[in-house]
């Protein structure tokens, strides 16, 4: 067995628990490998152990390690969970199955205008700020709604949920009021795709209604920058 195959074991019983701490089915919870920074032979060990969706941060990094690798026939998507810059809209629209980071009307705008240019509908969720914090992206709380209708209104964009990074504390438990106000923001407005929950709390995420937690560090091992 390799290293990744020991951890996404690890992971993948620590999913099952917490799924079944909150009364919830464990193929409910995808998931997504975040794979910044990390090299090609290691992206491939871990769809050799059975990762099927993958998570990038930029566009570019994104693009130039799975394009023409051979590694998309053996995955079933790549996700793009870092910011978007309005001038790598074209890039990224058609190539990411779901990008987790729309997080202004103007930004929603060119998305599907490209999507519309090309024919297709681009499945995103909507990045929320949920923790008020000056340094990170996301569309405020007090915002959301609006910005969700206006997405909603757009015929080739398939709005499937939220995503949020929250404030970080090294004890996981205190992540926990962030990500049931996620939820409880997400759900009146018929939402029921939650992006939420890292290496550290994923599992608290999971008991506060994640479907995808995007896990880099307990998979792939610490990133050298
Ligand atoms: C890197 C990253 C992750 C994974 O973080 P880890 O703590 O390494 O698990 C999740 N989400 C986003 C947006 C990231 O950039």
């Amino acid at each position: 067995m390799t290293e990744i195959s020991h951890s996404l074991g690890r992971i993948q019983t620590a999913v099952h628990r917490a799924a079944k701490r909150s009364g919830r089915h464990p193929d409910e919870i995808t998931l997504v490998a975040a794979s910044k920074r990390v090299p090609l032979e290691r992206i491939e060990e871990a769809a050799i152990s059975g990762i099927r969706v993958f998570g990038e941060n930029r566009v570019q990094e994104a693009t130039s390690k799975f394009m023409g690798s051979g590694l998309m026939e053996k995955i079933d998507s790549v996700h793009l969970i870092g910011p978007l810059q309005t001038n790598k809209v074209k890039r990224a629209v058609g190539f990411f199955d779901l990008i987790h980071s729309i997080d202004s009307v103007h930004l929603a705008e060119k998305v599907a205008q490209e999507a519309k240019k090309r024919s297709l509908t681009q499945a995103i969720l909507v990045q929320v700020n949920i923790g008020g914090e000056e340094s990170k992206h996301g569309v405020s709380v007090k915002e959301t709604a609006q910005l969700i209708e206006t997405v909603r209104r757009q015929k080739h964009l398939s709005l499937l949920g939220l995503m949020t990074i929250p404030p970080y504390f090294t004890d996981p438990e205190r992540t926990r009021p962030y990500f049931s106000a996620l939820r409880d923001l997400g759900i009146p407005l018929g939402l029921r795709h939650f992006s939420m929950g890292m290496s550290a709390d994923f599992e608290v995420a999971i008991e506060e209604g994640a479907t995808w937690v995007r896990i880099g560090t307990a998979l792939f091992g610490q990133r050298k920058d």
